[in-house]
């Protein structure tokens, strides 16, 4: 975990167009990689963690196969929302599950947070295989 680093950690994030700025966080990501001649195998994540939304609706920010991405601790599960989305995880096969106190919860890559729903703290199996086939070719 890196802290203080001028132009990387006080990376401005907050903005109306996610995608410019998980544009931006990439190129800041590719330099700081690029200048320190550090590693960015399938497996190395570059990860923003923020305190504060990209936005009002817009919690994080990952592309798929991308090391570089952006996750606010403004909820629970979003920096795990994010890396599964880096490791081709998808809304589409993120659900609604039950908690072992039989509570409807969300699991990580479930498109929309609720305060009426717990967190399930797990992928779906869904999600878990498209993780797991990504990371068969790793390096
Ligand atoms: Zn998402």
């Amino acid at each position: 975990m890196l802290r203080n680093i001028p132009g990387v950690t006080n990376f401005k994030y907050a903005s109306q167009n996610a995608q410019a700025v998980a544009d931006r966080w990439m190129a800041v990501a590719a330099d700081y990689r690029n200048t320190h001649n550090l590693g960015w195998t399938r497996t190395d994540r570059y990860i923003l963690v923020t305190q504060g939304k990209i936005n009002d609706q817009v919690l994080g920010a990952a592309l798929p196969r991308q090391p570089a991405l952006i996750a606010s601790v403004s909820s629970y599960q979003v920096i795990a929302h994010e890396v599964g989305h880096s490791f081709t995880a998808t809304h589409e096969d993120a659900e609604i599950g039950w908690n072992a106190w039989g509570l409807p919860c969300e699991t990580y890559v479930f498109p929309e947070v609720s305060k009426n729903r717990a967190n399930c703290y797990r992928y779906t199996p869904k999600n878990r295989e498209h993780i797991v086939n990504y990371l068969k070719d790793a390096p």
